[in-house]
């Protein structure tokens, strides 16, 4: 099996929680960047920009680079380039847009998830809005971030990676672990977010290992060459449920 080479890791219930962040996680992205290792890190989150998502991480005490952050905004951006380059869009807005569907326009939008955390609490999101314009059009959106394996494939075109030579690190069996899978990347579902290790069994796919966080994965076991990797990571790394 091909070694790895490159990493795509979820944001929330990974790197971070609200607005801490999870431990392991600066001194795990601090040795990818030392070690010169390509990465990605992912958010469905598309209310900020790479650039304000770095300076929310730099508060917390992590410092990475506005270009290793890939949100699904940056994915939909990119996938209505390749659609229509230099087309219009309508971002948001009210009737404008409800007109713009009624005339035969195509409805995208960023990331499927109804609710997310916000200053104070969960807060309605993308999912929730295109959910209220379908109500009042009839026309269902097409969703660009997780799970649609187009967000993993942007990403994994922006480091020019290939899957097999790629992990998706994630806490959701339903978002990241199924788009990491149907994209053809290996896995690693880590226990410090959404999905619970008694729930991991309930999924008809499963990650190639799990993991009880990030602080766990042993970078030098994954690039190792020569060795078979699943043997070698079971081996070394702690397997939950293996
Ligand atoms: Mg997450």
């Amino acid at each position: 099996m091909d070694s790895i080479k490159n990493y795509l890791i979820d944001m929330d219930g990974v790197v971070l929680r609200g607005t801490t962040l999870i431990p392991g996680a600066a001194e795990f992205l601090r040795h990818l960047r030392a070690q010169g290792i390509p990465f990605l890190i992912l958010t469905n989150n598309s209310q900020y920009t790479a650039r304000d998502l770095h300076v929310r991480l730099s508060y917390m005490g992590l410092d990475v680079p506005p270009e290793a952050i890939f949100t699904s905004a940056l994915a939909t951006a990119q996938f209505l380039h390749s659609q229509r380059p230099g087309g219009r869009a309508y971002a948001i807005g009210e009737s404008g847009l409800t007109t713009a569907l009624h005339d035969g326009a195509r409805f995208i939008a960023t990331n499927s998830d109804v609710m997310g955390p916000g200053e104070g609490g969960i807060v309605p999101a993308t999912g929730a809005v295109a959910a209220l314009i379908s109500a009042a059009t009839g026309v269902k959106p097409y969703f660009v971030g997780k799970p649609n394996p187009l967000m993993m494939r942007t990403a994994l075109r922006t480091i020019e990676a290939h899957s097999e030579e790629s992990v998706m690190i994630g806490d959701r069996m339903d978002t990241d672990i199924v788009a990491g899978t149907e994209s053809g990347l290996r896995t690693i579902l880590v226990l410090t977010g959404v999905t619970k290790r008694e729930e991991v069994e309930r999924f008809p796919y499963r990650p190639t290992w799990t993991m009880e966080s990030v602080a766990d994965i042993k970078v030098s076991d994954l690039t190792s060459e020569g060795e078979d990797l699943n043997e070698s990571a079971t081996r070394h790394l702690k397997v939950v449920g293996a």
